[in-house]
């Protein structure tokens, strides 16, 4: 069952929130304690020799991390090293207090990672890769790591982490900018089910999402992160007709805003439905 509600933020309960940072992904998860999980960062690509203003972290993710009341982020998942997921990252690392940041080490340049180190280390961050932690625990709510990455493809989308946070009977899949190929990994590897939320893959693209999958996840609601008239013509029109005629009922960024689902016996959700 789906409720829209205008619910405030600072309800007691679990809550999955995708921010709206244009064309890019940042998501939140939140504990009635205000425990926090970032999932990406959100970021702009910009044209060498331009002046990086930050705008997504400044008028965006920050934002909603202060209605929310998260004051620390224990931990931040960078899915893959693209700008649009991590462009904020630098600034976020000295704009909040972070606990630990959990990448793909594989997946970034020795000379990325070793300044991300040096950053990390002035700020009290710790580094976590994630095929050295399997699981961690957020009070109640399980996040499993999932590898499903190509290691022959020099594609970084195919390096992305992919998410399954297990809450109560709920099942949120987070599949950052993953292709169908890490979906035939992970249907291989990992018996994931059913699942009740999905965050789709690579913004719609026609590169993830294949017919298989939602075949066998069955998603119950699909959030889509991606930007009002974007260069890339995203979402792709047949990923959406896909996720409907899945009966998948699907949010996005660009129409909704800023999506947050209330995890309660039911799903809440404040935004519009398309
Ligand atoms: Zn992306
Ligand atoms: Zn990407």
């Amino acid at each position: 069952m789906i409720t829209i509600d205008t619910i405030s933020p600072e309800s007691n309960d679990y809550k999955l929130t995708m921010l709206n940072v244009n064309q890019g992904d940042s998501l939140l998860f939140e504990t009635p304690q205000r425990e926090a999980v970032l999932i990406d960062t959100g970021g702009t690509l910009h044209k060498p020799g331009e002046k990086v203003k930050h705008n997504i972290a400044k008028k965006r993710v920050l934002p909603t991390l202060r209605r929310h009341g998260v004051k620390k982020i224990k931990y931040l998942i960078i899915t893959h090293p693209h700008v649009d997921h991590m462009g904020e990252l630098n600034y976020l690392i000295n704009a909040m207090n972070i606990e630990n940041l959990i990448i793909n080490q594989q997946s970034f340049q020795k000379n990325q990672i070793n300044l991300l180190k040096k950053q990390c280390k002035q700020h009290s961050v710790k580094i976590l890769d994630f095929k050295m932690i399997p699981y961690f625990f957020l009070s109640q709510a399980k996040f499993n790591l999932l590898d499903t990455t190509i290691q022959t493809s020099e594609d970084l989308n195919e390096q992305s982490i992919v998410t399954l946070i297990e809450y109560k009977d709920i099942k949120i899949l987070l599949m950052g900018d993953a292709s169908t190929k890490n979906e035939f990994e992970l249907v291989k590897k990992y018996n994931i089910g059913k699942i009740d939320i999905l965050k789709v893959g690579h913004h719609g693209s026609k590169t993830s999402t294949s017919d298989n999958f939602i075949n066998i996840i069955k998603p119950h609601i699909s959030l889509i992160s991606v930007g009002k008239s974007n260069l890339y013509n995203l979402p792709n029109i047949e990923i959406i007709k896909r996720l409907q005629q899945a009966h998948s009922n699907t949010y996005m960024t660009s129409q909704s805003g800023e999506v947050t689902i209330t995890l309660k016996r039911h799903l809440i959700i404040n935004g519009q439905r398309q």
